[in-house]
């Protein structure tokens, strides 16, 4: 089911509690949630996230280490083993995990109108149809709980002026997932940076994606899959469903 304008959330859930309702979120002018038992997608790991930046203008070390070992000796309040235990495996290397963080929230240091500047302009009688990348692997942070979700991005877009090259797409994906994000935010965003610094006419970003804020509060939640979905300009129509369907279809069957 597409949407013909704003976004739509399915929040699929196993069937043993097939039939759970969701509130709809503030976030969404027009929400709708259906429930459906799924299996288990192998193809939401988070894998292929590129290789980690480097950042050799940032020293991360003992120093730095000592305060990530302050925050962690506060939420673990009460058992000082938790710290410890944590301490010992940074000796060894001295902000390994403030590194690992930097590289996975790097998307701050990309700018979503420098991804997409440098495109190919459409040719003068213009570009008839539409242009999709699918399953581009993201990894991103919870804004409301820091603890990571992971999953995949469609892209279905239809040209305006430029013809945006199709590596451009996953990093544009990287930019605006290696963030503290909402998931309802990633795909309203992409589509804007589309809209706006690509010049699509018009635009439809699907996200699915598996939650550890989600899967962390029982076994039942593990193969917990939301998806969210973005249109806008020309694809923000219900009678071009069918055509965005058959470009992702496309994409999916190569
Ligand atoms: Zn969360």
């Amino acid at each position: 089911m597409l949407v013909g304008s704003w976004s739509l959330i399915i929040c699929r859930v196993p069937s043993t509690t097939t039939g759970t309702k969701i509130s709809s979120s503030m976030l969404l002018r027009r929400a709708t949630f259906a429930i459906t038992p799924m299996k288990y997608d192998e193809d939401l790991l988070p894998f292929a996230m590129g290789p980690d930046l480097a950042h050799p203008e940032l020293a991360f070390n003992q120093e730095t280490d000592a305060k990530l070992l302050a925050w962690v000796e506060t939420v673990t309040s009460g058992w000082p083993e938790a710290a410890h235990d944590l301490a010992s495996t940074l000796t060894d290397n001295p902000g390994r995990i403030s590194r690992a963080f930097r590289g996975l929230l790097s998307g701050y240091s990309v700018r979503p109108e420098e991804v997409l500047k440098i495109t190919m302009e459409t040719p003068h009688d213009g570009h008839h149809g539409l242009v999709s990348s699918d399953k581009v692997p993201f990894l991103s942070f919870c804004a409301h709980h820091f603890l990571p979700f992971f999953g995949l991005v469609d892209i279905v877009y239809e040209p305006g002026t430029y013809i945006i090259g199709i590596g451009k797409m996953p990093r544009l994906v990287s930019c605006r997932s290696r963030r503290f994000q909402l998931q309802e935010l990633l795909v309203k965003q992409i589509a804007e940076d589309m809209m706006d610094h690509a010049k699509a006419k018009g635009v439809y970003i699907r996200s699915a994606a598996h939650h550890m804020c989600v899967c962390y509060r029982g076994p039942d939640f593990a193969s917990v899959k939301n998806v969210t979905t973005y249109s806008l300009g020309s694809l923000d129509h219900p009678e071009r469903e069918p055509e965005i369907v058959a470009a992702m279809q496309a994409a999916a069957d190569e």
